[in-house]
């Protein structure tokens, strides 16, 4: 089934309004598993508004009207679909009679002959009533298409979608499916290379890869009857997936950290912090707060961290750390020392249970003959100070920051997952 969408009203092509809509039922129909091929916007002029619907009543299946269903002379949908179909308009009962009770509890508006339109429907649709306005909505069948014509209002749409349409939509319709894995330490070119044999054969489950800054992620989407379905089919084809060796030997598992498109690396670790009842500190310089913030975006976060340091000059990270300056400046800010100290000085000033520090080069310049992406991680835990060095190249200011961050989460995120003995 090939559907369309319409929305009508000149405020959208005009750049007053935004066209919401579409984009409410694009993501409606696709978890439907109803194919979406076009999305239009048209003004609210009958003659174009003809064309449109004549167009689309050529190449699509279900054609989805929206906007134009109010009382005002330039609301004209219905109107000019009916004249298109060569059908009258008819008036729905309920929505008369909820015009009756709408004007009956309100004296003071008064009721014109326009207010009648917003209960008419055109002849032989199902009513699609409008639980939050008064404009009534319909889905007709006509010459072997579907049309259905819904309110503009996002808050009286919304619901007719929800309560009124989905419903009679979905009666012979399988549903999409979808999961997302989430994945550090891959490019996404390398991602697709090595899955090529499976993004290239694969109908059902679909495999839709994802850059996005640091990471990449696969979407996963299959057409099934039921959750259980679709998970059986998902199940198998992640675990072929995650067996997956990468070009450097190593199974895709071990990249792959978590599911879902809000479920971020620092949200992975808060959690893991959380149900591992682990306390977490940081000692920043080229992030100046970046990793800090992150865990304070989930609420909560004081239960995992107390307070930490930005320490981005050489003085303030011997100062507020304890490390001798001379050791520093013998070493260099840049260094597997400097990161070392910093993780270890944060932990033993906090009493936090872990350590972490970031120290390097957030670039366009270099720093003490490093490279701009040269970065440092230091992590402390009871048991032992480790660092890891990683260069982030080709990368903005911002991102080298950003990435930094990244490194630094799935670091902690790989010392929880090794064991508790190490805390
Ligand atoms: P009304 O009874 O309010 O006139 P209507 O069905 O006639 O409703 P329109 O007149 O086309 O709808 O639009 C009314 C309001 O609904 C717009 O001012 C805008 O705020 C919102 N709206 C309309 N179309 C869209 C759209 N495609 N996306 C998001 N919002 C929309
Ligand atoms: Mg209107």
């Amino acid at each position: 089934m090939k559907a369309e969408i319409i929305a009508v009203g000149t405020e959208i092509l005009t750049g007053q309004i935004v066209n919401t809509n579409a984009q409410f039922l694009s993501e409606k129909l696709a978890q439907l598993g109803i194919d979406v091929y076009f999305q239009t916007a048209v003004g609210d002029n009958v003659d174009r508004l003809t064309e449109v619907i004549d167009l689309a009543s050529q190449r699509s299946d279900l054609i989805i009207l929206c906007g134009g269903l109010g009382p005002t002379e330039d609301d004209l949908t219905k109107q000019t679909l009916a004249a298109y179909l060569g059908r009258p308009l008819i008036f729905d009962e309920e929505a008369n009679q909820k015009l009756d009770r709408f004007f009956a509890m309100r004296p003071e508006h008064s009721r014109t002959p326009n207010n009648e339109r917003q209960a008419q429907l055109i002849e032989g649709s199902i009513p699609l009533q409008n639980i939050t306005g008064l404009a009534v909505g319909g889905l007709l069948e006509a010459n072997g298409r579907s049309y259905v014509v819904l309110p503009g209002p996002p808050s009286e749409l919304k619901p007719m979608v929800n309560e009124n349409l989905v419903p009679l939509l979905s009666q012979d319709n399988a549903k999409l499916y979808s999961r997302v894995l989430r994945f550090f330490g891959i490019g996404e070119s390398q991602l697709v290379t090595i899955l090529a044999d499976y993004i290239e054969e694969q109908t059902d489950p679909t495999i839709a890869p994802y850059a996005k800054t640091g990471e990449v992620t696969l979407r996963l989407s299959t057409k099934a009857g039921s959750q259980e379905e679709a998970d059986a089919k998902l199940d198998r084809l992640e675990a072929q997936l995650l067996s997956v060796k990468t070009l450097d030997g190593q199974l895709l598992e071990n990249l792959h950290y978590g599911y879902g498109d809000e479920n971020s690396l620092a949200q992975v670790v808060f959690q893991l912090l959380k149900s591992n009842d682990k306390t977490i500190t940081a000692a920043e310089s080229l992030t100046a707060g970046l990793f800090q913030a992150s865990l304070a975006d989930f609420s909560g976060s004081s239960q995992v961290f107390n307070g930490g340091f930005v320490t981005y000059s050489i003085e303030e990270k011997s100062k507020m750390l304890g490390i001798p300056l001379a050791d520093l400046q013998e070493h260099g800010v840049v260094s597997s020392f400097t990161a070392q100290k910093m993780a270890e000085g944060a932990r033993l000033k906090t009493g936090a249970d872990i350590g972490v520090s970031l120290t390097g080069v957030a670039g366009p310049g270099e720093l003490e003959g490093h490279p701009a992406g040269t970065v440092f991680i230091g992590l402390a835990t009871e048991e032992e100070v480790t660092s890891i060095e990683v260069l982030i190249g080709g990368r903005s200011r911002s991102d080298v920051r950003y990435i930094s961050c990244l490194h630094a989460f799935n670091l902690v995120r790989k010392t929880l997952l090794k064991g508790k003995h190490l805390l």
